[in-house]
């Protein structure tokens, strides 16, 4: 049985578990994560004037542009592995993003986003990012609270690093640029598929969850989720 698209959304604070729980749903979903930070990441890498501007805008904590963001999304989208849908992991973020990602995902046939708000306290986030450490080379994200006998990444040996955006400065900035735009974002969604997690909890308590959710409101949701709980049974999650 051919499982049909889900679009899901996680919302919430830099720190809040999405990219956690982006990488979890995509192994039991088998939708790709897409992290629009972690895509402008690797194009700041590049030395072109656009991967610069990207560089400088990312380490001040501001927002790159709609337009940009807009471009990157549209062209990702398009790509073969999302026709079962994707996990959207910091995007959108401002309400012109939202209205552009309705039209968009009506252009390639894919349906309304499910949509996560991940609820944690401030105080919670601030002491996260600062022990965030990251795997240069496969992206894999850890806290050294969880891992911290290893400054290696498990999964490739790595050593992990801190990313740049992630010091005092910066965290203080992209957490006032959240709250300046959040409060239109769910107001946004808030009478959509939209569903509030408390992100506290551990990650394992937190996917189940999202899972359960997935079975709701549609049929065709429920095909989606127990595919998804196979999955993750048989992979031991
Ligand atoms: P993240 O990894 O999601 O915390 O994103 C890191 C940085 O990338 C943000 O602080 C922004 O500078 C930029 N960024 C990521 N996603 C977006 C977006 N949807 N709109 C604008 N800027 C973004």
């Amino acid at each position: 049985m051919r499982k049909p698209p889900t679009v899901i959304i996680l919302l919430g604070p830099p720190g809040a578990g999405k990219g956690t729980q982006a990488a979890r749903l995509s192994a039991a979903l088998n939708i790709p994560a897409i992290s629009t930070g972690e895509m402008l990441r690797q194009a700041a890498k590049s030395k072109s004037e656009t991967g610069k501007l990207v560089q400088s805008i990312m380490a001040s904590g501001q927002l790159v542009s709609d337009e940009l963001i807009n471009r990157v999304v549209a062209d990702r989208l398009q790509q073969g592995d999302c026709q079962g849908g994707c996990i959207l992991d910091g995007y959108p973020r401002t309400v012109p993003q939202a209205r552009f990602l309705d039209t968009l995902l009506n252009r390639l046939g894919l349906p309304e986003p499910v949509v996560f708000n991940f609820d944690v306290a401030l105080e919670k986030i601030v002491h996260r990012l600062s022990r965030r450490r990251q795997c240069p080379k496969c992206g894999a994200i850890f806290s050294l609270n969880r891992n911290a006998e290893s400054l290696r990444c498990e999964y490739d040996e790595t050593l992990l690093l801190q990313r740049a955006d992630d010091n005092p400065v910066a965290v203080r900035r992209r957490l006032e640029v959240y709250q300046a735009t959040f409060a239109d974002l769910v107001g946004f969604y808030r009478t959509r598929n939209y569903h509030q997690i408390d992100g506290a909890r551990p990650p394992e308590v937190i996917s189940q969850e999202l899972l359960g959710l997935l079975v709701r409101p549609t049929p065709a949701r429920a095909a989606v989720a127990t595919y998804a709980a196979a999955a993750m049974a048989h992979a031991g999650a």
